[in-house]
């Protein structure tokens, strides 16, 4: 594996994909749950798909481990084409939510069970269990069940459980939905660790937006059944190519067609981030040295800890949030009040109509 795929960053063009999926499509009787997906995820990549509820993420992750079969479109795993083959006949291993661990065996036992599958003579296969529980910090507990087990300590015995066969391509739905926000940060960052050292591909399906952002090289956001945008943190966070997007991940206002004119005088619509707003006690809406201000009134202030979010109706709409700092305390006093919302016009960020996205 190259050092550049280990990484993350952007793979030679000419490496084979460690994914490449081919105008996937997947239907349940009425439903399209994936709509002409076209992906490519490279070698040693944490690759993360993104979307709310219902957006087909999860079939995706189960068309790619084999769980279901397409309806038309093509998979391919380093560049062979597994499409029509059963789950045991790909390199990949999955991570579920629910962990899935049997409850009478012990930690050691449990992760060997694949390996025991695969015919793997026992010596070999407790040495290979034991190492895989000693890089998810477990090697203490070899011995233990997981109902003996923290929320935390049984994710990573599902880990070691995946990776002690030593997968190309991990998928993981949604592991750390079941743990406290705590645990959960702090997986996050273990597993980002475990990643970046063992190289291996990552795919890991999430709806929480944060989570995506934290962890991923790349990131793939589905709305209904379609890739919206593929990008990094970065490209998704400051360059959304569309509203969904904008919207879905973190907080934006939209300028809509009809502010835009108003405002500019021109067609199309923005999106800017609450904290690229500046929140003005008094002036006048205008426009100076690429700079809008736009009059309004405080309709209400929700304090975050880090910050205030101040709700401000702007003159003709739209309504929007102003990330204030946290030092301006959420006094009700303030909701009526008449302000000035600004803005550096290099902050706004364009939305074409992109509804999807060519391969990346
Ligand atoms: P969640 O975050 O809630 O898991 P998701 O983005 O992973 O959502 P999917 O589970 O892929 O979404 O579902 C996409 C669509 O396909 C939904 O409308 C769902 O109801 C439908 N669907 C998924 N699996 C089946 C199935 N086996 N039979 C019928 N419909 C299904």
């Amino acid at each position: 594996m190259s050092q550049t795929a280990l990484s993350g960053a952007p793979a030679s063009t000419t490496e084979v994909p460690a994914i490449r999926l081919r105008n996937l499509t997947k239907t349940f009787g009425e439903t399209t749950a994936v709509h002409g997906v076209d992906l490519d995820i490279r070698q040693g990549e944490f690759f993360s798909m993104l979307g709310p509820s219902g957006s087909g993420k999860t079939t995706v992750l189960r068309l790619i481990a084999g769980f279901e079969l397409p309806t038309s479109g093509t998979i391919e795993l380093e560049g062979a084409d597994v499409s029509g083959k059963a789950p045991f006949e790909r390199d990949v291993n999955t991570v579920f939510q629910d962990y899935a661990l049997f409850p009478h065996m012990s930690l050691v036992d449990n992760v060997a069970y694949g390996l025991r599958v695969r015919g793997v003579h026992k010596r070999e296969r407790r040495q290979r269990a034991a190492e895989a529980l000693a890089r998810v910090q477990l090697g203490k507990f070899v011995g233990r069940r997981p109902s003996q087990l923290s929320g935390g300590q049984r994710q990573r015995v599902a880990l070691a459980r995946a990776l002690v066969v030593e997968p190309k391509v991990l998928l993981l739905d949604e592991p750390l939905g079941a743990l406290d926000l705590k645990l959960r940060q702090q997986m996050q960052i273990e597993l980002k660790e475990l990643q970046r050292s063992l190289g291996i591909t990552f795919i890991f399906v999430t709806h929480d937006q944060e989570e995506a952002l934290t962890m991923s090289d790349r990131i793939g956001v589905f709305n209904n059944g379609r890739l919206a945008q593929i990008g990094t943190a970065h490209e998704i966070y400051q360059r959304p190519t569309g509203a969904f997007v904008a919207n879905f991940v973190g907080t934006s206002n939209i300028f809509d067609a009809a502010a835009v004119h108003r405002l500019y005088g021109r067609a199309g619509q923005f999106a800017i981030r609450p904290e690229r707003l500046t929140l003005l006690w008094g002036g006048e809406g205008g426009r100076a040295d690429g700079v809008t201000s736009v009059g309004g009134r405080i309709t209400s202030l929700v304090y975050v800890g880090h910050a205030t979010q101040v709700h401000v109706a702007l003159d003709g709409g739209p309504a929007v949030v102003v990330l204030a700092g946290a030092e301006m305390l959420p006094d009700e006093a303030l909701v009526g009040r008449e302000v000035a919302v600004s803005w550096a016009e290099r902050d706004a960020v364009w939305l074409p109509d992109a509804p999807t996205v060519p391969a990346a």
